[in-house]
Order: C-alpha cells, then sequence, then structure tokens
C-alpha cells in the first residue's frame, strides 16, 4: 500500500532523515519508535505531506504524487492523530468530526453527522457529541481525534505518540481504541512507546534513530533480542 524509497529531509542544514526506505502492506500494523529528535515524526509529516522532502519517493497505493491535486488525494486517504489532539477548540465534537467529510468530500450534512455519530459510537463517546472539546477529558478527546479521522474512510491512519500527552489513567482507553480499529485491519503506523501495544497488535517494530532506520523487527524479536546497540540503549531507558 504504502512504498517510501531513499527518503530524505532537511531542515536548512540538518539532515533530519537519511535514506528511509519502509513498505507497508495492506492491513500492516506499523510501531515507529526511537528516541526524541530521532524523527519520528518528521517521517510520519512526509507521508501525510504536512512536510515537504528533497530526495526520495513516498507511493501510496501506487500513485507517485507531485503537484497540489495529488496531495489533496493523499491526505483524504491518510488519516492522521497527534499528540495534542488538534481539535477545533470552538466546534462541537460533531462539527469537528464533519467538517473534513462536508468540505472535502462534498458529503451532505446529514449524511457525514449520521457518519459521525455511528463512529463516535464505535470510540464509546456519542453522548458527548453536542459538547465542545475543552469540556472532555484528555482520552475523550483523543478518541475524538480518532473518529474525526475515521470519517473521512482513510485507507492508512498515522499516529504520532497519541497516548504521550494523556494523564496515565486514560492511556489505555486509547489504545484499546487503536487496538480495535487494528482487529478490525486498518493498515496503521503508530509512533508510540507503548511496548504493550506494540507487542500486541504491531506486526513489525521500527525502530529510528538520528534520521534513520537502523531496526525492523517483528515485536517478539525486536523487544527479546534487539540486534543494534542503540536498540538495546535504548529499550533499556524504557523499562
Ligand atoms: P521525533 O518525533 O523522533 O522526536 P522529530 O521528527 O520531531 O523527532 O525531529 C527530528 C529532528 O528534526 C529534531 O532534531 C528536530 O529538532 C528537527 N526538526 C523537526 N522539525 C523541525 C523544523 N520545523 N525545523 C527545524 N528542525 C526541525
Ligand atoms: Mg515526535
Amino acid at each position: 500500500m504504502l512504498t517510501i524509497t531513499g527518503l530524505n529531509k532537511w531542515f536548512g542544514e540538518y539532515h533530519a532523515l537519511r535514506d528511509v526506505d519502509l513498505s507497508v502492506a495492506s492491513g500492516e500494523r506499523i510501531v515507529v519508535c526511537g528516541p526524541s529528535g530521532s524523527g519520528k515524526s518528521t517521517l510520519i509529516r512526509c507521508i501525510n505531506r504536512i512536510e515537504q522532502f528533497e530526495q526520495g519517493s513516498i507511493v501510496l497505493d501506487g500513485v507517485t504524487e507531485k503537484g497540489a491535486r495529488q496531495t489533496e488525494s493523499i491526505r483524504r486517504q491518510v488519516g492522521m492523530v497527534f499528540q495534542h489532539f488538534n481539535l477545533f477548540p470552538h466546534m462541537s465534537v460533531l462539527d469537528n468530526c464533519t467538517l473534513a467529510p462536508m468540505r472535502s468530500l462534498k458529503q451532505p450534512r446529514a449524511q457525514a453527522e449520521s457518519y459521525a455519530r455511528e463512529l463516535l459510537d464505535r470510540v464509546r463517546i456519542a453522548d458527548q457529541a453536542d459538547k465542545l472539546p475543552g469540556q472532555l477529558s484528555g482520552g475523550q478527546q483523543q478518541r475524538v481525534a480518532i473518529a474525526r479521522a475515521l470519517c473521512m474512510k482513510p485507507r492508512l491512519m498515522l499516529f504520532d505518540e497519541p497516548t504521550s500527552a494523556l494523564d496515565p489513567e486514560m492511556v489505555q482507553e486509547v489504545l484499546d481504541t487503536m487496538v480495535g480499529l487494528a482487529e478490525d485491519g486498518m493498515t496503521m503506523i503508530c509512533v508510540t512507546h507503548e511496548m504493550g501495544f506494540a507487542r500486541q497488535v504491531a506486526d513489525r517494530v521500527v525502530f529510528m534513530d538520528r534520521g534513520q532506520i537502523l531496526e525492523v523487527a517483528p515485536p517478539a524479536a525486536f523487544f527479546d533480542h534487539p540486534e543494534h546497540e542503540r536498540s538495546r540503549e535504548f529499550l533499556g531507558k524504557l523499562l
């Protein structure tokens, strides 16, 4: 579904992504981990074209994209969930969920609302539909953010540390939602250091360090027998 080849990205002089290659099959679940500053967010943002890149290619479903129109189409097919939710604070939960389907997909309001309510129900938050994001807990807001992304019927979901800004007691409800998505067969790339989640759902764990992918392995192999010295060092700090 997704093929990243020879991806290089610079911020000015700083070489943020170095020769990144990664292919993701339809239905596959990838967990990306690595030290802070290793380029995880940058990689995710390049996939979604929030960030430009200088070299290499990112091909989604065989569509090599150049130009604004294809960027639009990629963004429509790729859902993104951020660390800090990024919900529109002045809009109700329901309106947060219907905005993009109505604007980008030109769905009539009734259709967008009915699908949004279905998804809010799926993340077990249907009763909060008319509230403002600020009236919800962090865990609830993140579940809204997941529902909002799903309203665009994405083929690929990107998560960038979706639980790292949450109070500890709210982490599990968001992880449970993500596990549910994985069980439904969603193709997912998740930046997270939640090892339990990685072990439970990941097909492969990608370890990044200093802009490079240093190791790719199934979770059991990665966590129990990391090959690279820097992977071992990183895991040692997590425990
Ligand atoms: P991670 O998500 O793994 O913590 P990031 O992808 O956010 O890492 O950042 C990788 C490196 O790129 C860091 O050194 C960071 O400071 C740098 N970086 C990220 N975004 C920018 C930016 N907009 N301008 C300049 N440097 C950036
Ligand atoms: Mg990051």
